[in-house]
């Protein structure tokens, strides 16, 4: 039993308490994961219970495999039980009963792509326009339901069946209809429908009770409603249930967890064994300190301190960088000074609220040669709306592009489908011609279903009209313009969702990277733009097993530790989150986050902000973070943080609202205003052009790119103009970003 001895007496007697519920309720990095890992090995080696009788869940894959791994090494041989998420648990329990629930067993399961089909159907046959009802907007709020156990009669029940409502009601049933009839179920059904089983077949559940005697879940803070029942319903037979989980660590109420779950856990079973693990073995002390100090703050919360025996450490670094180029050089050069071999590259985490906040680190990583691998999320060029949108760039910059072009041709959907264009390619390929000069043969368009054809026929306006101009028009311009006139932006606007919002932010942060390189070349063409985009977009440097710094979300980082953590844009408005200050809970969740980031680090924590940060295509100067200003300042070394900004100060003003006007608010960035922003005046005044400008020779002219110039004639809608800085251009009036002065 000497892997016992390491543990400490709390630990240690949580891993020997055989029968009964127990809560482990404990702080980060106090051991929980480990105590749980250990209370199997323990339950396995000492107790005789068998492999078969344990049921162990978490919430990733990644979590899932790593307890198993622990596990083995503490058995030392391989084993063959249930260390599961809850969505493959539930998976396998389906797979031999979903026909007492009248599917077949071999039911399939519906991804995300697969839903928005049905749902899509669903609404073409109730004649529901897709343009006032999202499809996206209606699944997301039939998977809140499906989480909370609410089926479509209940939901008729409880909501006042308004117009709105009413349709969503029809579609829900629909939906659900669909569904059962092709035998499929969606993520939401698979622990819904276990549930459902459970409930109603009384054997069923005895048997997976009296399988199940020993039942463990790991970041318990973060089960939503379902997830509670089915614990709750396995467990009812036998009682040993344990829980471990920080109710300082719960990140995901905006997905449904629910903090109650552990919070009312000794309500919930009898007699609740609770231990409270209180030393930290991950952090130093001054690490510790610190999250404490932010934590502190949130108000719902059961008041718990953790120690460590471990030395102070190093302060807390404080930076202040002057823009986010200068914060990713920084952290860039502290990975370079630091790294050696008793800190590889791996030891090294770049914590971030939003995947845009990637990029600049890519780019500085790249620069210094310092391998890195993005986590959970998409390199930032590889991401499906910046390749969609730099596939436009590309078509305005050469039309004869047909990957460009086939990319796009249906994205936004304008009726398109892989046979259409397989003709089309035909055609193209017979008349030996670009799939571009196919589409601008007004017979070749007509030949399409009408919807298709109109659609069509506008991009293909919008394209050529950029191309002819392209060398009068400033890069961001075109940008601007395709976005808005393809009808891309507002494609992504109406789906309304989370993952559409985070795309239009990734759009709007694309133009940053434009005026990076316009800021630096006012001049600067849509090609030259585009060639240095390839260059950076195609240096390869992911490699998964490689010895590479991590960048992650700090949501994705729950359970892992790393030697050092660096959390950049430590900046009202980005963290915590703008989103969070409409919220009730908002500041509190954004608080547990930052706890969760801070208490990842072992032995060094870096916390930056930049003064200045382009974010969404705009440049604002920041505000510190709040949690900066909560900080213990005694453990931070660096730069001074601004203790004047009061919290309360702050707080009043981000209350005001409606009122505050988020643009031109220095202190909070809010994409969707800036998103208004880049339609009213940018497309207005500089690629919109004005085909009604009344000019005659003679009259002086103001353009975006080029400065001011002088008319030398006017033939229709064409302007020859010379300017000062490039000579005579020709301008097509109607899209040339000019003024008359
Ligand atoms: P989190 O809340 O972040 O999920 P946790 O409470 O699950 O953290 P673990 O990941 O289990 O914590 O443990 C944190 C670190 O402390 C690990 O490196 C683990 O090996 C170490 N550790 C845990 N218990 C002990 C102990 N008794 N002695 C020494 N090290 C320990
Ligand atoms: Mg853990």
């Amino acid at each position: 039993m000497d892997y016992l001895d390491k543990l400490n007496p709390q630990q240690k007697e949580a891993v020997i308490h055989k029968e009964g519920p127990m809560l482990i309720l404990a702080g980060a990095g106090s051991g929980k994961t480990s105590t749980m890992t250990h209370r199997i090995a323990y339950l396995i080696k000492e107790e005789g219970v068998s492999p078969y009788n344990i049921l162990a869940v978490t919430f990733t894959n990644k979590a899932a495999k790593e307890m198993r791994d622990r596990v083995e090494e503490l058995i030392g041989e391989g084993i063959n039980m249930w260390i599961l998420t809850f969505h493959s648990a539930c998976l396998r329990i389906l797979r031999r009963h979903a026909e007492c629930i009248g599917y077949n067993n071999d039911f399939v399961v519906y991804d995300p792509t697969d839903q928005k089909v049905v749902m899509k159907n669903c609404m073409k046959e109730r004649n529901v326009d897709e343009k006032k009802y999202n499809p996206a907007y209606v699944l997301s709020i039939i998977s809140d339901c499906k989480e909370k156990g609410i089926s479509p009669s209940d939901f008729a029940k409880r909501n006042d069946l308004d117009f709105k409502n009413k349709i969503i009601y029809d579609l829900y049933l629909a939906y659900e209809s669909v569904l059962k009839k092709n035998n499929a179920m969606d993520f939401d059904d698979l622990i819904l429908k276990t549930v459902e089983i459970f409930e109603s077949n009384e054997e069923i559940l005895a048997y997976y009770q009296n399988k199940f005697r020993y039942i463990m879940v790991d970041e318990y803070q973060d089960t939503n409603y379902m997830q509670y029942l089915f614990v709750k319903l396995l467990a009812k037979a036998h009682n040993n249930i344990c829980v471990v989980g920080d109710d300082d660590q719960c990140i995901y109420q905006w997905r449904g967890a629910d903090i109650r779950n552990i919070l009312n856990f000794e309500r919930d079973f009898k007699n609740v064994k609770v231990i409270k693990l209180e030393q930290n073995y991950r952090s130093y002390g001054n690490i510790l300190e610190a999250a404490h100090s932010v934590i502190e703050n949130n108000k719902g919360r059961k008041r718990k301190k953790l120690w460590t025996n471990k030395e102070k450490g190093e302060k807390i670094k404080y930076y202040r960088a002057d823009n986010e180029k200068d914060e990713a050089r920084y952290i860039a050069q502290e990975i370079d000074r630091l790294h050696s071999r008793e800190l590889p590259y791996s030891s090294f985490a770049v914590l971030y609220r939003t995947n845009v906040q990637s990029r600049t680190f890519e780019e500085a990583f790249l620069a210094r040669q310092i391998p890195y691998r993005v986590l959970g999320g998409t390199r930032y060029y590889d991401r499906k709306e910046i390749k969609d949108i730099m596939a436009y760039m590309r078509l305005v910059q050469n039309t004869a592009d047909d990957l460009s072009l086939a990319r796009i041709i249906n994205e936004p959907k304008r009726g398109i489908g892989e046979k259409t264009l397989e003709k089309l390619r035909a055609l193209a390929s017979v008349r030996n011609e670009s799939l571009f000069d196919i589409l601008t043969d007004n017979e070749v368009v007509e030949g399409l279903p009408s919807k298709a054809a109109e659609g069509v026929r506008d991009m293909i306006a919008v394209i050529w009209k950029f191309s002819q101009e392209k060398d009068n028009l400033k890069v961001s311009d075109i940008y601007d313009g395709l976005l808005v006139k393809t009808g891309y932006l507002k494609n992504l606007e109406m789906q309304n969702t989370v993952e559409s919002e985070g795309r239009i932010e990734n759009l709007l942060e694309f133009k940053s990277v434009i005026y990076d390189y316009e800021n630096e070349d006012p001049q600067l063409s849509l090609s030259e733009f585009m060639e240095k985009i390839a260059l950076l977009a195609e240096i390869d440097n992911h490699n998964a097993d490689e010895n590479a710094v991590v960048l992650m979300t700090l949501h994705s980082a729950k359970g892992l530790e790393f030697p050092v953590v660096f959390m950049p844009g430590m900046e009202d408005g980005l963290f915590p989150g703008w989103r969070a200050f409409e919220k009730s809970d908002g500041i509190e969740e954004e608080r547990r986050l930052c706890y969760v980031g801070m208490t990842r680090a072992m032995r060094r924590l870096y916390l930056t902000s930049a003064e200045y940060r382009t974010l969404y295509g705009k440049t604002n100067y920041t505000k510190e973070s709040q949690f900066l200003i909560e900080l213990d300042k005694s453990l931070v070394e660096g730069d001074a943080i601004y203790k004047s900004n009061t919290t309360s100060d702050r707080n009043s003003r981000f209350s005001q609202g409606s009122g505050n006007d988020g643009y031109s608010n220095p202190e909070i960035f809010r994409p969707f205003e800036q998103l208004k922003y880049i339609k009213q005046n940018k497309m207005a005044e500089s690629s919109g052009g004005d085909k009604n400008l009344d000019l005659k020779e003679g009259d002086k002219i103001s353009h975006s790119k080029f400065g001011e110039g002088l008319v030398l004639s006017v033939k229709g809608n064409i302007l020859n103009v010379v300017f000062d800085s490039v000579g005579v251009k020709l301008l097509a009036k109607n899209i040339a970003p000019i003024k008359k002065i």
